[in-house]
């Protein structure tokens, strides 16, 4: 992206490009995106999927049990240590629909598992990503990679298959507004993020079983180098959970969610940073001797975030826009999901057996 000169800002880099064009594939068969006549397929069939799993290694299955018994050991242990016992709570907004009850950021209005809209009073949740920086349980996740400096964690609410959370685990960093104030730093740090995905993510691009379930034939030949390329990777604000945490997944999307996509209700816009945004605004920041920085507090609005940068010529909605075009033509290309490991399809309200013929508008309501 162009910054903070003179120039007028360039749409795409030259590296960025040919990466763009190698995503577009005429050779898709529709129905493996998941979505066959306009019905996406739903309730996936357990059964068919108990092979393709990637189990964790030997070393990953270590650090699996926690420190802890509970939040309350970790604060008997740890009675005056007042940073640590701010690290362990969200301020979120906790919705209150039966059955739900999830810890949703400050600043939603629509709780985002189920749809409900969310109280106005604020509460605090647990924060899972410290708690498992702690070592507190009765928290358990799939850990892909830990050492003193990074997390890699299985996503809570996947939407791919290969779906994780990776977070620094030496220093407390509430959201990515804070590495605006020390952005050489800082690009260190997610350089480390995405790398140690990439990691975890190559197991399961070694993995026979997950591939032959969930990638496309066609895709199978791709480099390690050439699917990262594909990867889905950035921020929330507000988050959460009050830990800096790059997303990073690789799709394909689960049906319901590439139908989200198409509907244009995935990755909301002004609430997901994608990596290259981040990127941008934090090489912007470094340039012209650190002129172009802005000084964050935890009162700084991210539309003043977005502002300033767009002023030095790095596009929110530009970036925002080709990874949004991106992820869609990556699924297309990537996916490989069949109409028999479904039970159902869905369209609109109405649900279908598997069976039916939805594609062609001939559908049998059951
Ligand atoms: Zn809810």
């Amino acid at each position: 992206m162009g910054c903070g000169g003179s120039a007028a800002a360039q749409p795409t880099d030259g590296e960025a490009s040919p990466g763009v064009d190698r995503r577009r594939s005429a050779h898709v068969l529709p129905e493996s995106t998941g979505v066959l006549g306009g019905a996406t397929f739903a309730q996936a069939i357990s059964d068919h999927f108990k092979d393709c799993y990637v189990d964790l290694s030997p070393v990953e299955l270590e650090c699996q049990t926690p420190l802890y018994s509970g939040l309350n050991d970790f604060l008997e242990k740890h009675p005056d240590d007042a940073q640590r016992l701010r690290h362990t709570q969200n301020i979120v907004k906790k919705c209150e629909a039966a059955g739900c009850l999830k810890a949703n950021a400050r600043t939603m209005i629509k709780c985002n598992a189920c749809g409900s809209t969310l109280p106005e009073t604020e509460g605090t949740s647990t924060n899972i990503f410290t708690s498992f920086i702690y070592g507190i349980g009765p928290f358990k996740i799939s850990i892909r990679h830990a050492s003193p400096d990074v997390m890699v964690l299985d996503d809570m609410m996947q939407v791919t298959p290969c779906h994780f959370d990776a977070i620094p685990t030496d220093h407390y960093i509430q959201d990515w507004r804070w590495l605006l104030n020390r952005p050489e730093d800082a690009l260190l740090l997610i350089e480390k993020l995405k790398s140690r995905s990439e990691t975890a993510m190559s197991s399961f691009w070694n993995n026979q079983a997950y591939m032959q379930k969930f990638i496309n034939t066609d895709a199978h030949k791709l480099s390690l180098q050439d699917v990262t390329e594909h990867v889905a990777a950035g921020f929330n604000f507000p988050p959460s959970q009050y830990q800096l945490h790059l997303q990073y997944m690789l799709p394909p999307f689960t049906p319901f969610q590439y139908q989200m996509l198409i509907e244009g209700k995935g990755f909301v816009k002004g609430r997901f940073f994608p990596f290259k945004y981040v990127r941008s605004v934090l090489e912007c920041s470094v340039k012209n001797g650190g002129a172009n920085a802005i000084k964050v507090d935890s009162q700084t609005g991210i539309d003043t975030i977005m502002q300033h940068f767009d002023k030095l010529g790095v596009s929110y909605d530009e970036i925002y826009t080709e990874f949004y075009g991106n992820i869609v033509e990556s699924h297309k290309k990537l996916a490989n999901w069949q109409p028999e490991d479904f039970a159902l399809r869905s369209k609109g309200e109405e649900m279908f057996q598997a069976n039916s013929d939805t594609e062609r508008g001939n559908v049998s309501s059951q």
